[in-house]
């Protein structure tokens, strides 16, 4: 593919919810904006490859200095509580509802209900971070999966897992429901999330 506006169109159509159509349009916003914003585009980019990791503890991004990112080394966190949700999106969702207060690992996606797989997600890391977190204090696990039948799949199957390995010492809750809309937690509103935390079971 040779041509540039073609292959800038591609790499766009491969963005979550970009169809050609909007891809043609990026396209299009580039050709007519200035060089400088192409360039801080680019440096964006790259700043993306070499200023941001995972954190070791909680597996989100962060562009922090230390391996550890900062919620995770607050020491004025709650080692009670843990989150386990589906992407760094949910966690970021959780923070903006400014009430939950626990520490957070993000398992990496949802179980796919065609292969029922746990591919691709964080199993073996959540459960070699168990003991060390028990150890701490924990007292309970929070499933916090966005409502759907994916959500619901990998919440049930977590709790199986998680039962497992920490026994009866901790407890292990899942969002409440009774939320008609916002089955995508990273697009539910902070009082959304609150009641969902507060109704916990
Ligand atoms: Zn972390």
């Amino acid at each position: 593919m040779s041509d540039p506006m073609e292959r800038l169109a591609a790499i766009f159509e491969r963005l979550p919810g970009i169809g050609p159509r909007q891809a043609q349009r990026f396209v299009h916003f580039f050709l007519r904006s200035s060089g400088a914003i192409r360039r801080e585009l680019i440096q964006a980019m790259q700043q993306l490859g070499s200023g941001v990791h995972q954190c070791p503890e909680c597996f989100r991004y962060h562009a922090g200095e230390a391996a550890t990112c900062s919620i995770c080394k607050n020491p004025r966190r709650d080692e009670h509580l843990l989150a386990i949700v589906a992407g760094d999106q949910d966690l970021a969702a959780l923070e903006s509802s400014g009430t939950y207060r626990g520490r957070y690992f993000i398992l990496g996606g949802t179980i796919s209900l065609a292969s029922e797989s746990t591919d691709g997600l964080r199993i073996k890391e959540l459960l070699a971070s168990l003991p060390g977190r028990t150890e701490a204090g924990l007292q309970e696990i929070i499933l916090a999966f966005p409502a759907n039948p994916e959500g619901d799949a990998t919440a049930e199957r977590l709790r199986e897992i998680c039962k497992e390995a920490v026994g009866t010492n901790c407890k292990i809750s899942s969002l409440g429901r009774g939320l008609s809309t916002g089955s995508e937690l990273e697009y539910a509103d902070p009082d959304t999330i609150k009641s969902a935390l507060d109704s916990r079971r």
